[in-house]
C-alpha cells in the first residue's frame, strides 16, 4: 500500500483528491495546522474524514517537517496548503509570500536532507504568467502580477531547481481556475452562485463585483485532482498546465447562472471597490502536453459545470 501525505488535506483540491486517492487504494495522511480547530466540511461532505488520517504539522517549521516525514515516510507529498486567493494577498502580501515560500522550501528540505525518495508534487498556478503570450504552454515567461502570483512564481521555481540540483522527484501541476461545491465562498464562481441563489430567496438584494470583463479559464476541480495522480506516475518529474483550453468572461458566466435561475441581470452591479490594483485581462492554457505524456482527458464546457455546481449548491445550501 502506498502512503500519501497531502498538505491542505482541508481545502477544495485537498478533500477530493484525498478520496481519488484512497479510492486507488494509498493510505492517505493529511496535514492540518490545529488538531483542534480542523475545518473537515470538505472531508465530511465527501464522506471520508474516518478514512485519513490527520497530523499537525507547522509547515513553516523545518524541525517539524523533517519530524513528520521521518514519522509517516510518504511514497508521495502532494502540497496543497497555501493562502489561495488573489485578492486576498493584496491585504496580505507577507502572510502569502512567507507561507507559500517557505513552506515549499521546508518540504523540499527535509526530503534533501533526509535523503529520502519521496515524490514531491507542487500544485503552481496560471497566475504566475500574468499578462503573457496566449495560450499558455509550459515554457511561457513568468510575469506575476499580484502577492499570490509572487509566491506561486517563487514556489514553483523552487521545486524546479531541487528537481535540477539535487535530483528530487519534485513536478508542479500549473493548474488554472476550478471550481466546486468544495470552494471557498470568498472564491468568485462560489459567490456568485451562492448570492444568486440568495437573491431568489429575497435575502440578497444585488450581486456586487468588481471586474467582470476580465475572462478566465475555468475547470472542474475532481478532474484536475487526477492529473496531480498522473503526474506522479511518471518515470521523470516535469511540470504540466492543467487547463480547458477556452477563456469565458466573467460577466457571461454571471450571466448564464442568472437566466439559469431566472433572476434580472439589472441585480447585477458592478462596484470599484473590488478591483484589484493589477489584474490580468485574459489567460488560457493548452492542455496538449498533459494530455498527450499523462493520458489525461477533459472535454467539459464550463457552462455545463456551472450547471452542476448550481444544482449541488441547491441541494446542499
Ligand atoms: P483552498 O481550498 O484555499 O485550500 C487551501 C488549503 O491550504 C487549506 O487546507 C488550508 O487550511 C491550507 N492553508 C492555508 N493557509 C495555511 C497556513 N498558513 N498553514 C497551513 N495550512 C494552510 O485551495 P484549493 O483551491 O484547494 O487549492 C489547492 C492549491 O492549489 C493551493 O495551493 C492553491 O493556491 C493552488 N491552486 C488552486 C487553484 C484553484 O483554482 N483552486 C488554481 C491554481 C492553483 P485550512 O483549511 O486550515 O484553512
Amino acid at each position: 500500500m502506498k502512503t500519501a501525505l497531502i498538505t491542505g488535506i482541508t481545502g477544495q483540491d485537498g478533500a477530493y483528491l484525498a478520496q481519488f486517492l484512497l479510492n486507488k487504494g494509498y493510505e492517505v495522511i493529511g496535514i492540518v495546522r490545529s488538531e483542534n480547530s480542523i475545518n473537515a466540511k470538505g472531508l465530511k461532505y465527501l464522506k471520508i474524514l474516518e478514512r485519513v488520517q490527520l497530523v499537525e504539522c507547522e509547515l513553516t517549521d523545518l524541525s517539524q517537517v523533517i519530524t513528520t516525514l521521518k514519522a509517516y515516510e510518504p511514497n508521495e507529498i502532494y502540497n496543497l496548503a497555501a493562502q489561495s486567493s488573489v485578492s486576498l494577498s493584496f491585504n496580505q502580501p507577507i502572510g502569502t509570500i512567507q507561507f507559500n515560500v517557505l513552506s515549499v522550501l521546508n518540504l523540499l528540505e527535509a526530503i534533501r536532507i533526509l535523503d529520502i525518495s519521496t515524490k514531491f508534487y507542487q500544485a503552481s498556478s496560471s497566475e504566475i504568467f500574468g499578462q503573457s503570450q496566449l495560450p499558455i504552454t509550459e515554457d511561457r515567461v513568468i510575469n506575476p502580477l499580484s502577492p499570490y502570483s509572487i509566491s506561486k512564481a517563487s514556489a514553483h521555481w523552487i521545486t524546479r531547481n531541487y528537481r535540477e540540483a539535487y535530483g528530487v522527484f519534485s513536478c508542479s501541476g500549473i493548474l488554472f481556475n476550478h471550481e466546486s461545491y468544495l470552494r471557498s465562498s470568498n472564491f468568485f464562481i462560489k459567490k456568485v452562485i451562492r448570492t444568486a441563489i440568495a437573491i431568489r430567496t429575497g435575502e440578497e438584494q444585488e450581486l456586487r463585483v468588481g471586474n467582470i470583463d476580465i475572462k478566465r479559464d475555468f475547470g472542474w476541480a475532481p478532474k484536475y485532482v487526477e492529473a496531480m495522480y498522473l503526474m506522479m506516475q511518471q518515470e521523470k518529474p516535469d511540470d504540466f498546465v492543467i487547463c480547458s483550453g477556452v477563456s469565458v468572461s466573467l460577466r457571461s458566466l454571471i450571466e448564464y447562472v442568472f437566466e439559469y435561475l431566472n433572476i434580472s441581470k439589472d441585480l447585477i452591479v458592478v462596484d470599484p471597490k473590488f478591483y484589484r490594483p493589477t489584474e490580468i485581462t485574459n489567460i488560457y492554457g493548452d492542455n496538449s502536453k498533459a494530455k498527450k505524456q499523462l493520458g489525461w482527458d477533459y472535454d467539459l464546457s464550463f457552462y455545463k459545470v456551472l450547471e452542476k455546481l448550481i444544482e449541488e449548491e441547491l441541494e446542499n445550501g
